[in-house]
Order: structure tokens, then sequence, then C-alpha cells
């Protein structure tokens, strides 16, 4: 984009969203021009619950369909608008609602947690939702004589094993842009920064977290580099994290581990999208009564837990 074209856009974005009385919410994932003009910048969750309690007629959600589709549940009478309807989440897409109802039949005394990452259908089969943050504390709640179908990330499901000691039944989706992160990598990186922090996002394989100093969600990768004293951090997870992480602390150094840990779906959204979003109204979610109702239960529950 042209300088002039950029600045027209942002103009145009600014008096639209004046106008309209809407927000811009903008996951940490998503292109730099677009985290520049968010009203917040936050992972799925924050977001969703920022939609909730915020006082705007209209959600424009920058991510990928299921978090705009929890935005929609917790907040089902704002419009919601995902700029570009295409943006879906390949790992959540690795869930179905008829696959998942087969393995409940075959574990009648399991509890059913979905990872976040799940989309609104998914979730009224569920019992209780859970983030990458609130994971382990979820899982924690339940009683100990109940079996546990966690879905739909096999490795955030075996990094919860690992730090709660309970055995689940794990689904076999994955995300392929922390999939892409290897031992290989990571090892590099240590060597030629000795001295930097590693922290890695639980969606990467236990191998990776093993080898890393933390592992945390989007939001904790924030905190931490706010207090941290390290003055180099390696950071395992999408790329887009890096322009959020940044601003956030500018006099340290980030690497990423990968420069390949790109999101192609995270990066659909561009600012000529955001404004065509808001001039057209589109595209809005919409969803039936009784899958906003019942994909409510396991969010709220969590919500109360966490
Ligand atoms: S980074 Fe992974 S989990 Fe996030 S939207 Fe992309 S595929 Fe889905």
């Amino acid at each position: 984009m042209s300088y002039d074209y950029l600045a027209e856009t942002i103009e145009k974005i600014n008096q639209l969203r004046r106008d309209k009385n809407a927000v811009i919410l903008v996951h940490n994932y998503q292109l730099g021009e677009v985290q520049d003009i968010g009203d917040f910048v936050g992972d799925s969750l924050e977001l969703s619950i920022k939609a909730a309690n915020v006082d705007a007629a209209i959600i424009v959600f920058c991510g990928v369909k299921f978090m705009a589709e929890t935005a929609k549940v917790l907040s089902p009478n704002k419009t919601v608008l995902l700029p570009v309807f295409e943006a879906g989440c390949p790992m959540a897409d690795m869930a179905d609602v008829d696959s998942l109802r087969e393995l409940k039949a075959r574990h009648p005394n399991a509890v059913t947690v979905c990872y976040v990452n799940t989309t609104a259908e998914v979730k009224t089969e569920c019992d209780l939702c859970c983030t990458s943050a609130n994971a382990a504390k979820i899982i924690n709640s339940i009683p100990q004589d109940k079996d546990i179908i966690f879905l739909p990330d096999k490795n955030l499901g075996a990094n919860v094993e690992i730090m709660t000691g309970r055995k689940m039944i794990l689904w076999e989706g994955f995300c392929p842009t922390h999939m892409r992160i290897t031992e290989a990598m990571v090892k590099r990186k240590q060597a030629e920064f000795p001295d930097a922090v590693v922290i890695v996002h639980p969606e990467c394989r236990p191998e990776i977290i093993a080898m890393a100093d933390e592992q945390l969600s989007t939001g904790g990768m924030v905190r931490f580099v706010r207090e941290s004293s390290a003055e180099t951090i390696i950071v395992g997870t999408e790329v887009g994290m890096i322009h959020r992480l940044q601003k956030e602390a500018p006099d340290k150094k980030f690497i990423p581990i990968s420069e390949q840990a790109v999101c192609m779906n995270m990066k659909m959204i561009n600012l000529t999208d955001v404004l065509a979003a808001l001039e057209n109204d589109e595209t809005a979610i919409e969803l039936p009564d009784d899958i906003i109702t019942k994909a409510e239960e396991p969010i709220r529950k969590m919500l109360k837990l966490s």
C-alpha cells in the first residue's frame, strides 16, 4: 500500500467506526497493520469477553471464524463481522459433531472438554471449554472418577496431561503452524543466542515444550515479556506475535524460532478488508438460537471456573 492510500484507508476506518459505533478487535497473530488499528488486541477469549462487555453495536473481529463465532455466542445481540469469511482455523475444522458424538457414545463416563478453537456447533456437544491459559485448571476441576475426552488439539492435550497427571482421550487434531516448529530449530536458536530465554505456545509438540523455559498462552507471553528481565527472548509461536511483543517491550530483542510458523488464515485480513467490512456490514456471523444457547454453556462454565 502506498503511504497516501494507507493513510486514507485508516482515516476512513476511523470515521466509520465512530459513525457506526463499532469496535475493532484484533487477534495477536494478525498482520501488524491490522493490529495497529485495533481498539483491543489480544487472544481469542480476551477478545470475546471484550466483545460481550464493550458498549458497541458492531464488533469487527479480525481473527478466524471460531473466534468470531465465540464472540457472537457471548454477545448474540451485537452484529459480529468477520472481514474475510473464508478465514477459518484448520485445527478447529479437524473436529466435527458426528465424529464427536460417536466418540462420546464409546465413552459414556467421560466429561468432554473442548479447546476454544472449535466451531460453535462442536461446542454444543461439550461439557466444558478451555483456553491454552486455563486448560490445566479446567482439567483439575473434573472429578478423578471421570474419563475426559479432550479436543481437538492432541498437543495441547498431551501437554496438559503432563501438567496435571490426568490421562485423557485425545482427539487427533493439531495446529499446522505450531507443528512446523522442530527440535532442530529450537537447538539452532539456543546455540545462536545462548543467553536468551525460550518461550513457546502449548500448541507446540511436548518435545518442544520440554526444551523451552516457559510454555505460555499468547496472553501469558505478553505478561511475561512485560515483567521479565531477559534482554533476548526466543519465541515459539505464530510469527505475528513478535509484532505484539515488540510493542509491549520495545527494548527487548525477540527472535522467532521459525519464520515459517505463519498461519495463512490469520494473514487473510488486511486494512482494505476491514474498511470493506465496515462499509458494507460484511460478513456478519449468523448462528441459530439453539446453537448459541447450547454453545454458551461450556464457555460460561469455563468462565466461572477461571
Ligand atoms: S495458528 Fe493454528 S490454531 Fe491458530 S488459527 Fe492458525 S491453524 Fe488455527
